[in-house]
Protein backbone atom coordinates (compact mmCIF):
# COMPACT_ATOMS: atom_id res chain seq x y z
CA UNK A 1 0.00 0.00 0.00
CA UNK A 2 1.25 3.45 -0.93
CA UNK A 3 2.31 6.20 1.87
CA UNK A 4 -0.43 9.10 1.19
CA UNK A 5 -1.05 12.29 3.05
CA UNK A 6 -4.19 13.03 4.25
CA UNK A 7 -5.88 16.52 5.19
CA UNK A 8 -9.24 15.52 6.53
CA UNK A 9 -11.44 18.91 7.23
CA UNK A 10 -14.06 18.84 9.49
CA UNK A 11 -13.32 16.05 13.01
CA UNK A 12 -17.14 15.61 13.38
CA UNK A 13 -17.94 12.16 14.13
CA UNK A 14 -17.09 11.06 10.49
CA UNK A 15 -14.18 13.07 10.11
CA UNK A 16 -12.34 12.21 13.19
CA UNK A 17 -13.36 8.47 12.79
CA UNK A 18 -12.05 8.75 9.00
CA UNK A 19 -8.43 10.25 9.98
CA UNK A 20 -8.01 8.04 12.75
CA UNK A 21 -8.19 4.92 10.86
CA UNK A 22 -6.67 6.36 8.53
CA UNK A 23 -3.34 7.08 10.56
CA UNK A 24 -4.07 3.93 11.48
CA UNK A 25 -3.38 2.17 8.08
CA UNK A 26 0.06 4.17 8.56
CA UNK A 27 -1.04 6.86 6.57
CA UNK A 28 0.49 10.81 7.25
CA UNK A 29 -2.85 12.65 8.10
CA UNK A 30 -3.53 16.74 8.83
CA UNK A 31 -6.93 16.58 10.62
CA UNK A 32 -8.30 20.56 9.98
CA UNK A 33 -11.43 21.80 12.41
CA UNK A 34 -12.35 25.02 13.47
CA UNK A 35 -13.71 24.42 16.71
CA UNK A 36 -10.59 24.00 19.29
CA UNK A 37 -12.18 21.24 21.43
CA UNK A 38 -12.55 19.18 18.68
CA UNK A 39 -8.76 19.62 17.65
CA UNK A 40 -7.48 19.12 21.08
CA UNK A 41 -9.48 15.30 21.64
CA UNK A 42 -7.46 14.41 18.00
CA UNK A 43 -4.58 16.06 18.86
CA UNK A 44 -2.39 12.98 20.00
CA UNK A 45 -4.17 10.82 17.58
CA UNK A 46 -3.39 12.07 13.86
CA UNK A 47 0.15 13.14 12.48
CA UNK A 48 -1.03 16.72 12.85
CA UNK A 49 -4.06 18.90 13.91
CA UNK A 50 -4.83 22.39 13.64
CA UNK A 51 -7.61 24.80 14.19
CA UNK A 52 -8.72 26.66 11.31
CA UNK A 53 -10.67 28.12 8.72
CA UNK A 54 -11.22 25.63 5.81
CA UNK A 55 -12.75 28.37 4.06
CA UNK A 56 -10.52 30.67 4.14
CA UNK A 57 -7.83 30.01 1.01
CA UNK A 58 -4.54 32.09 3.00
CA UNK A 59 -4.61 29.57 5.79
CA UNK A 60 -5.04 26.48 3.70
CA UNK A 61 -2.68 28.24 1.20
CA UNK A 62 -0.08 28.49 4.81
CA UNK A 63 -1.16 24.84 5.74
CA UNK A 64 0.54 23.89 2.57
CA UNK A 65 -2.65 21.97 1.87
CA UNK A 66 -1.74 21.78 -1.87
CA UNK A 67 1.32 19.45 -1.15
CA UNK A 68 -1.24 17.14 0.24
CA UNK A 69 -2.03 14.04 -2.22
CA UNK A 70 -5.73 13.98 -0.83
CA UNK A 71 -8.32 16.07 0.60
CA UNK A 72 -11.65 15.31 2.44
CA UNK A 73 -13.90 17.68 3.12
CA UNK A 74 -16.17 15.67 6.01
CA UNK A 75 -17.66 19.55 7.35
CA UNK A 76 -21.69 17.86 8.02
CA UNK A 77 -23.77 20.84 9.07
CA UNK A 78 -22.54 23.70 7.30
CA UNK A 79 -23.06 23.05 3.16
CA UNK A 80 -21.97 26.78 2.25
CA UNK A 81 -18.52 25.93 4.27
CA UNK A 82 -18.50 22.50 2.58
CA UNK A 83 -18.90 23.79 -1.30
CA UNK A 84 -16.29 26.90 -0.41
CA UNK A 85 -13.82 24.30 1.61
CA UNK A 86 -13.95 21.97 -1.65
CA UNK A 87 -13.60 25.00 -4.16
CA UNK A 88 -10.21 26.22 -2.66
CA UNK A 89 -8.56 22.61 -1.85
CA UNK A 90 -9.85 22.10 -6.39
CA UNK A 91 -8.39 25.64 -6.71
CA UNK A 92 -4.78 24.96 -4.93
CA UNK A 93 -4.85 22.06 -6.89
CA UNK A 94 -5.02 19.18 -4.79
CA UNK A 95 -4.75 15.45 -6.45
CA UNK A 96 -7.50 14.15 -4.99
CA UNK A 97 -10.81 16.17 -2.94
CA UNK A 98 -13.11 13.85 -1.28
CA UNK A 99 -16.35 15.33 0.09
CA UNK A 100 -18.69 14.35 2.36
CA UNK A 101 -22.44 15.36 0.61
CA UNK A 102 -26.03 16.11 2.84
CA UNK A 103 -28.19 16.26 0.07
CA UNK A 104 -28.57 15.55 -3.69
CA UNK A 105 -28.09 19.26 -4.47
CA UNK A 106 -25.57 19.57 -2.11
CA UNK A 107 -23.60 16.82 -4.31
CA UNK A 108 -24.72 18.39 -7.48
CA UNK A 109 -22.94 21.51 -6.68
CA UNK A 110 -19.85 19.22 -5.43
CA UNK A 111 -19.79 17.18 -8.85
CA UNK A 112 -20.08 20.72 -11.03
CA UNK A 113 -17.07 21.81 -8.80
CA UNK A 114 -15.24 18.73 -10.22
CA UNK A 115 -14.77 17.18 -6.41
CA UNK A 116 -13.34 13.65 -7.20
CA UNK A 117 -15.49 11.84 -5.21
CA UNK A 118 -18.77 12.45 -2.95
CA UNK A 119 -20.08 10.06 -0.45
CA UNK A 120 -22.87 10.33 1.21
CA UNK A 121 -21.99 7.99 4.71
CA UNK A 122 -25.58 7.62 6.40
CA UNK A 123 -27.18 7.08 3.30
CA UNK A 124 -24.50 4.16 2.12
CA UNK A 125 -24.43 2.95 5.54
CA UNK A 126 -28.01 2.62 5.82
CA UNK A 127 -27.96 0.53 2.44
CA UNK A 128 -25.33 -1.69 3.69
CA UNK A 129 -27.11 -2.56 7.34
CA UNK A 130 -29.89 -3.29 4.99
CA UNK A 131 -28.62 -5.43 3.34
CA UNK A 132 -26.88 -7.38 6.30
CA UNK A 133 -30.31 -7.51 8.31
CA UNK A 134 -32.25 -8.92 5.59
CA UNK A 135 -29.31 -11.24 4.23
CA UNK A 136 -28.24 -12.70 7.94
CA UNK A 137 -25.32 -14.80 6.22
CA UNK A 138 -24.31 -11.46 4.59
CA UNK A 139 -21.28 -9.76 6.21
CA UNK A 140 -20.29 -7.60 3.18
CA UNK A 141 -20.71 -6.70 -0.70
CA UNK A 142 -19.19 -4.63 -3.33
CA UNK A 143 -21.06 -4.12 -6.35
CA UNK A 144 -18.82 -4.06 -9.43
CA UNK A 145 -21.59 -2.97 -11.87
CA UNK A 146 -25.14 -2.56 -12.20
CA UNK A 147 -25.93 -6.00 -12.54
CA UNK A 148 -23.07 -8.19 -10.80
CA UNK A 149 -21.63 -7.95 -6.88
CA UNK A 150 -18.98 -10.19 -4.57
CA UNK A 151 -20.45 -10.66 -1.68
CA UNK A 152 -18.86 -12.38 1.44
CA UNK A 153 -21.44 -15.19 2.80
CA UNK A 154 -20.89 -16.94 6.32
CA UNK A 155 -21.42 -20.42 6.19
CA UNK A 156 -24.07 -21.83 8.25
CA UNK A 157 -23.40 -25.23 10.04
CA UNK A 158 -26.50 -26.61 7.98
CA UNK A 159 -24.22 -26.58 5.13
CA UNK A 160 -20.80 -27.17 7.35
CA UNK A 161 -18.75 -30.56 5.70
CA UNK A 162 -20.09 -29.93 2.67
CA UNK A 163 -17.96 -29.70 -0.55
CA UNK A 164 -18.08 -26.92 -3.39
CA UNK A 165 -19.49 -29.79 -5.49
CA UNK A 166 -21.66 -31.18 -3.49
CA UNK A 167 -23.36 -27.21 -2.50
CA UNK A 168 -22.76 -26.68 -6.50
CA UNK A 169 -23.98 -23.29 -6.49
CA UNK A 170 -22.52 -22.36 -10.03
CA UNK A 171 -24.67 -24.91 -11.47
CA UNK A 172 -28.00 -24.59 -9.29
CA UNK A 173 -27.64 -20.33 -8.93
CA UNK A 174 -25.66 -19.01 -11.37
CA UNK A 175 -23.04 -17.38 -9.19
CA UNK A 176 -18.86 -18.73 -7.92
CA UNK A 177 -17.33 -18.86 -4.88
CA UNK A 178 -13.86 -17.11 -6.15
CA UNK A 179 -12.02 -18.01 -2.88
CA UNK A 180 -12.75 -19.19 0.83
CA UNK A 181 -11.45 -17.40 3.86
CA UNK A 182 -10.94 -19.84 6.37
CA UNK A 183 -10.08 -18.70 9.81
CA UNK A 184 -6.28 -19.44 9.33
CA UNK A 185 -5.93 -19.98 5.27
CA UNK A 186 -7.26 -18.39 3.08
CA UNK A 187 -8.23 -20.34 -0.65
CA UNK A 188 -8.38 -18.69 -3.99
CA UNK A 189 -9.94 -20.41 -6.53
CA UNK A 190 -10.85 -23.14 -4.88
CA UNK A 191 -11.58 -26.51 -6.75
CA UNK A 192 -14.99 -28.65 -6.44
CA UNK A 193 -13.40 -31.04 -3.79
CA UNK A 194 -12.59 -28.07 -1.16
CA UNK A 195 -14.64 -28.61 1.72
CA UNK A 196 -17.11 -25.57 3.56
CA UNK A 197 -16.75 -25.30 7.16
CA UNK A 198 -19.47 -23.26 9.64
CA UNK A 199 -18.22 -20.18 10.03
CA UNK A 200 -15.70 -19.86 6.90
CA UNK A 201 -16.45 -16.96 4.23
CA UNK A 202 -17.06 -17.62 0.68
CA UNK A 203 -16.72 -14.90 -1.20
CA UNK A 204 -19.35 -15.22 -4.16
CA UNK A 205 -19.57 -13.82 -7.20
CA UNK A 206 -22.91 -13.33 -9.54
CA UNK A 207 -25.70 -11.06 -9.94
CA UNK A 208 -27.79 -9.49 -6.62
CA UNK A 209 -30.37 -11.80 -7.74
CA UNK A 210 -28.14 -15.09 -7.73
CA UNK A 211 -26.38 -14.11 -4.85
CA UNK A 212 -29.87 -13.38 -3.02
CA UNK A 213 -31.12 -17.03 -4.05
CA UNK A 214 -28.11 -19.09 -3.28
CA UNK A 215 -27.96 -16.87 0.30
CA UNK A 216 -31.67 -17.73 0.98
CA UNK A 217 -32.17 -21.37 -0.54
CA UNK A 218 -28.45 -23.14 0.13
CA UNK A 219 -27.14 -21.74 3.10
P1 LIG B 1 -20.53 14.61 11.77
O1 LIG B 1 -21.91 14.28 11.33
O2 LIG B 1 -19.47 13.87 11.01
O3 LIG B 1 -20.31 14.55 13.25
P2 LIG B 1 -20.42 17.48 12.11
O4 LIG B 1 -21.22 18.43 11.29
O5 LIG B 1 -20.82 17.29 13.52
O6 LIG B 1 -20.33 16.13 11.30
O7 LIG B 1 -18.91 17.92 12.12
C1 LIG B 1 -18.33 18.68 11.17
C2 LIG B 1 -17.08 19.35 11.73
O8 LIG B 1 -16.65 20.29 10.76
C3 LIG B 1 -17.30 20.12 13.04
O9 LIG B 1 -16.37 19.68 14.00
C4 LIG B 1 -17.07 21.58 12.63
O10 LIG B 1 -16.42 22.33 13.65
C5 LIG B 1 -16.17 21.45 11.41
N1 LIG B 1 -16.27 22.59 10.51
C6 LIG B 1 -17.39 23.20 10.07
N2 LIG B 1 -17.08 24.23 9.28
C7 LIG B 1 -15.72 24.29 9.21
C8 LIG B 1 -14.77 25.15 8.58
N3 LIG B 1 -15.16 26.18 7.81
N4 LIG B 1 -13.46 24.90 8.74
C9 LIG B 1 -13.04 23.88 9.51
N5 LIG B 1 -13.87 23.05 10.14
C10 LIG B 1 -15.19 23.25 10.01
Amino acid sequence: MAFIQYAVIGLGRFGSSLSQELTQLGHEVLGIDRDEEKVDEMSDKLTHTVVADATDEEVLRSLGVRNFDCAVVAIGDNIQASIMAAILLKELGVKTVVAKALTDQHAKVLEKIGVDRIIFPERDMGVRVAHQLVSPNLLDYIELSKNYTIAELVVSRRISGLTLKELDPRAKYGCSIVAINKTDDVIIAPTAEDVLHEKDVMVVIGTKEQIDTFESRAI
